[in-house]
């Protein structure tokens, strides 16, 4: 059925919310929506499906690319959905590669690209509220469509053919802006805990809204959402973080009761508190680190922060790096230093940290003190033309390196070696011009007799 024709003289044939067909007559005639047919997927996509095609199998775009055509987006990925078994669609191309063979997802290499074809499954026994306990081969798209997620994520579509089969009225809802389960969203978010949270991050990064009886199944769910992978939970909430609707986003799995899941930090916060916290998140660049230094800064410490990252299974860069930008986010302290002073600042920080540390300090006093912020700007720009002149910032840049320290002081390897540098940082922190060999090695002598006496 799912490879019947979609165009009839009568006019075209749609699946519709039941799951059949809805014919509709010349009057009441549905059109592919242009998005669809000028949709620019890319020929090793469209060559791969015509391959399946022409051994007989069935094969569609599904998921994401569908949806974000529809909408007039071009996709980052295009995923192949196929009746072809795992097994078949190896032999159907030379160059294949098994990703997820147990899945039924084999990469193919088409044209210099790979193209990601899964076989038509359905899932079924999810026992622990996270991995369907079987999957199961099928032979048609609807199936296919039935387990996934939204039913703006349920719509497959034949380039080839300009077939689009959408039994779940996924148009209609692109259309609603309105992200809705596939059938009962109480029974989804059972099986998959992690789907609540996907259909919070969707309505971010699409401006849409929930559907209400989508919204109202959270809640009776959160006990299987608990059980949820961190890596899974973070990779979603980090999508809804780098959104454009993302303080909305943050909104909405505060009200849900999916935020104290996994971030009770925020969502257990004062409402001001934590409205400042979005919005300064929210006035951020979009990146990870940026966007989450500023959410936590004025929440946690640096310490707690660390908690966090490790907690949701960051990487450690980003949680070094997070570490470092809130504690250093309240730049407005710096504001009136002399130049010594924020020469430290930025030895401190290091000069790779620079532009996102001034991009949180922005955000935050952006909403917390908007009259500051010509200040603020003003400090940045006296910080970037401190940092524009180079001025020897760390040990590294010493005019003396230790072998050097060490003849001057007449010592071998020791502690001393590292005092010595300290000071001699500290010396050209304050006075860069000090930085050079002959001087620094004076000011190390009289360092020395000092100590000595
Ligand atoms: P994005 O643009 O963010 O990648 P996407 O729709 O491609 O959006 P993916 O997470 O890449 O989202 O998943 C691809 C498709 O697989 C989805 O569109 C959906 O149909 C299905 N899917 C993914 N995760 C689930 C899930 N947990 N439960 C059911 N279906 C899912
Ligand atoms: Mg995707």
């Amino acid at each position: 059925m799912c490879n019947a024709p979609a165009r009839r003289a009568s006019g075209k044939a749609h699946f519709h919310r039941s799951g059949g067909f809805l014919n509709r007559g010349p009057l009441g005639q549905m059109t592919t929506p242009a998005s669809l047919l000028d949709a620019d997927v890319p020929r090793p996509v469209l060559d791969v499906i015509a391959r399946l095609r022409e051994l007989g199998h069935a094969a569609y775009l599904v998921g994401g690319c569908v949806r974000d055509t529809l909408r007039g987006f071009h996709p980052k990925d295009f995923d192949v959905a196929t009746s072809a078994l795992p097994e078949e669609v190896q032999r159907a191309f030379r160059k294949v590669i098994p990703t997820g063979i147990q899945h039924g997802t084999v990469t193919v290499l088409s044209g210099g690209t790979h193209v990601e074809v899964t076989t038509f499954r359905s899932e079924s026994e999810y026992h622990d509220g996270r991995r369907p306990s079987a999957v199961t081969f099928e032979q048609d798209i609807v199936k296919d469509l039935s387990r996934r997620d939204f039913t703006i994520n349920a719509m497959a579509w034949n380039p080839l053919g300009h077939e689009l089969v959408d039994p779940f009225g996924g148009q209609d809802d692109l259309k609603a802006r309105v992200v809705r389960c596939v059938g009962s969203a109480i029974e989804r978010f059972s099986e998959d805990g992690l789907r609540p949270l996907r259909a919070v991050r969707f309505a971010a990064v699409l401006d849409f809204t929930l559907d209400s009886g989508t919204q109202a199944a959270i809640p009776a769910t959160l006990p299987v959402f608990r059980k949820v992978a961190h890596e899974r939970v973070r990779e979603e909430f980090v999508k809804l973080l780098l959104s454009k609707r993302e303080a909305f986003g943050l909104e909405l799995l505060a009200v849900t009761g999916l935020l104290d899941v996994f971030l009770p930090e925020l969502a257990r916060a004062e409402a001001e508190a934590a409205r400042l916290a979005r919005a300064a998140a929210s006035a951020a660049p979009a990146d990870v680190e940026i966007r989450l230094a500023a959410l936590l800064a004025d929440l946690v410490d640096s310490q707690r922060a660390e908690e966090i990252g490790v907690r949701l299974k960051f990487p450690t860069k980003t949680i070094e790096r997070v570490r470092l930008l809130i504690t250093h986010a309240a730049l407005e302290r710096h504001v009136g230093e002399p130049d010594p002073a924020l020469r430290r600042l930025l030895s401190k920080v290091g000069l790779a940290h620079i532009e996102a540390l001034t991009a949180v300090a922005r955000a935050r006093i952006q909403v917390r003190e908007p009259a500051r912020l010509p200040e603020m700007e003003a400090l940045i720009g006296r910080l970037h033309a401190l940092a524009a002149a180079k001025p020897p910032l760390t040990s590294k840049d010493l005019a003396l390196n230790g072998g050097a320290i060490m003849a001057t002081l007449g010592v071998g390897p020791s502690p001393i070696v590292g005092d010595a540098t300290r000071f001699l940082l500290e010396q050209v922190l304050e006075e860069p011009s000090l930085n050079a060999a002959e001087k620094l090695k004076e000011l190390l002598r009289s360092w020395s007799r000092a100590r000595g006496s």
